[in-house]
């Protein structure tokens, strides 16, 4: 299997063998008798494999991170309950007071707002190296770099292979969040990052109807992840989302290919419309990493597009936001469906105005999580939308 649109299918997955289900059974258990007590002592001495809680294992799930650990090109990977508890995770589990975690962002907000607060709270201390530079930015404590592969909301990226080259010269653990990206455009691990982490919530799971998380890596990283965020806080995936994480990645590939098809049109659109004063997509000749995108990004250049109008009042956006019938005003990407969102009044409005000037968030932008409905229909929508409104 080498093709990724067949491993998406097959890896990690097959027949039952007790029943030959093609789909992977949804093992809805909490418990796995064990027989015998030998058995059972043996069983939790590690010694010999099996199941015994779903908090530690379960079948479902086992078979979404066999998979996922293949799309990744990882040796193993652990789900959980969402993409926030596999931040908390990979930090309780890989951290400890007086370590240093740095970040280049802007990062989600939710991200950057965990990082902080558990940081505060176990002595870990967190720096944004985004203005300041990667190298400028560690020290002899740094133990972790938090990258995303593609920013929000203005779709920046950094070069992975050079912040793996700088981390690793100092033994200090990479991480990049992939969700943006997923495993079809752009695979972290093969630029040398260690730890490849996303939310399932979006393009993963592709059907805005599950939420999860995964951490792919090493063994020897993603052990204690799993130790500490399953077997301690509890953060496991339940199986019956495992099932629709599982159903989902069978179409991932597909998807994100007419989700770089749509946002490449739409961001193309939106380019040449007077209403509108810039447009952020990495495959747009005018992005200022379009040259990084081509280099580190596969098959695309992703489903996520950014514009500013070029008035910016709340209600002048609002006009335009009101008017569009396919997208829904949402926050939340990766769906089938397309999404639109004004971040100053939603994901970033409890941020600084000095993070908000810093991740680029005026009033005038607006978010597009570009669906899988036929280019021409949405930029249809958006043309509808725009038509007639005064720049
Ligand atoms: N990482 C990124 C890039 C996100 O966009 C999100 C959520 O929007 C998360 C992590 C958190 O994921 P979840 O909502 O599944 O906890």
């Amino acid at each position: 299997m080498t093709h990724l649109r067949t491993r998406a299918v097959h890896a990690g997955q097959q027949p039952d063998p007790t029943t030959g289900a093609i789909a992977t059974p949804i093992t809805q258990t909490t418990a796995f008798g064990y027989g015998t007590l030998e058995r059972g002592a043996a069983l939790f001495a590690g010694e010999v494999p099996g199941y015994r809680y779903s908090r530690f294992a379960n079948p479902t799930v086992a078979a979404l991170e066999a998979k996922l650990a293949d799309l990744e090109g990882a040796q193993t990977a652990v789900a959980f309950a969402s993409g926030t508890a596999a931040t908390a995770s990979l930090v309780l589990g890989l951290l400890r007071p007086g370590d240093e975690l740095v970040f280049l962002g802007p990062l989600y907000g939710g991200t950057e707002g965990l990082l902080r607060n558990l940081g505060e709270r176990w002595g870990i201390r967190v720096v944004d190296a985004t203005a300041t530079g990667l190298e400028a930015s560690l020290t002899p404590a740094t133990r972790m770099v938090w990258v995303e592969t593609l920013t929000n909301p203005t779709l920046r990226l950094h070069d992975l292979a050079d912040v793996a080259a700088m981390a690793r010269a100092r033994g200090i653990t990479t991480v990049a969040d992939n969700t943006f990206c997923t495993p079809c455009l752009v695979r972290p691990l093969e630029c040398g990052i260690d730890l490849v982490m996303h939310s399932m919530t979006k393009y993963l799971g592709g059907h805005g109807d599950a939420t999860g998380g995964i951490v792919a890596g090493a063994d020897a990283l993603v052990a204690p992840v799993r130790k500490t965020g399953l077997g301690q806080v509890g953060g496991n995936l339940a199986p019956q989302e495992a099932f629709l994480f599982l159903r989902g990645i069978k179409t991932l590939p597909l998807r994100m290919a007419a989700h770089c098809e749509g946002a490449l049109a739409v961001a193309r659109f939106l380019q040449q419309h007077p209403a509108v004063r810039v447009v952020h997509y990495p495959g747009l000749e005018s992005h200022p990493q379009h040259a990084l995108a081509q280099r580190q990004m596969q098959g695309g250049f992703g489903g996520m597009v950014a514009f500013e109008l070029q008035r910016c009042e709340r209600s002048a956006v609002a006009a335009v936001l009101n008017r569009l019938a396919l997208f829904t005003q949402a926050v939340s990407l990766g769906d089938t469906d397309s999404l639109a969102c004004h971040p100053a009044s939603t994901t970033h409005s409890f941020v600084s105005q000095q993070a908000r000037d810093a991740a680029g968030v005026t009033e005038g932008l607006v978010r597009l999580s570009v669906g899988i409905e036929h280019p021409d229909d949405l930029v249809a929508d958006l043309a509808q939308a725009l038509d007639g409104w005064a720049p």
